[in-house]
């Protein structure tokens, strides 16, 4: 009898390990998520997050450089949100680019500087810095230390768009942030 139980309980597990993966689920199925403790570590690589996996930043281009991302909490955990964790090796940057999306960033370690719209900000661990819609931005890290930055973003949301030539040329030419710009 006991053993049925537990055989009963594991099926059931595996069942709900299935809905894990889809976003549609219902509020009772998110409630059955583990609950889980993942720490972050210092590797010879930079900052992880344990049991995360590592992924590339994007999967292809050469618009960005030395960047990886870490998705930390994805539509499985039942939030309309994902948070994820980007780490930028020393000279490293993110792509150049703007979406309708917003994006909340809280600057976790090291040193670097933001491009928000017409904004240079040089940043430091805790900083935080709301990326507004259709609002052009880039992260780089500094040249002697690394950034590592949670950003959070919609599940549901658009792709990025990087700036037409011409939209690149004003860019580069614009007196704040020309000088800075990485495309
Ligand atoms: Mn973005």
């Amino acid at each position: 009898m006991r053993q049925n139980l537990e055989l009963h309980r594991l099926s059931d597990c595996i069942v709900r390990r299935v809905t894990f993966f889809n976003p549609k689920m219902t509020m009772a199925e998110v409630q059955t998520l583990p609950a889980t403790l993942r720490r972050f570590q210092a590797t010879e690589e930079g900052f992880r997050w344990e049991a995360v996996p590592l992924k590339h930043y994007k999967p292809e281009g050469s618009h960005f450089r030395d960047i990886t991302r870490q998705v930390l909490f994805g539509p499985e955990s039942g939030l309309p949100a994902e948070l994820r964790y980007f780490e930028v090796e020393p000279g490293g940057y993110s792509t150049f680019e703007r979406h309708e999306h917003v994006h909340a960033v809280l600057i976790l370690r090291g040193r670097g500087r933001a491009i928000v719209g017409e904004q240079l900000f040089e940043v430091q661990p805790f900083d935080l810095i709301h990326v507004p819609a259709w609002t052009w931005h880039q992260f780089q890290a500094a040249e002697d230390e690394a950034l590592g930055f949670l950003c959070m973003v919609a599940v549901n949301r658009d792709r990025p768009t990087r700036p037409v030539p011409e939209e690149a040329e004003q860019l580069c030419r614009h007196p704040v942030i020309g000088p800075y710009v990485r495309l």
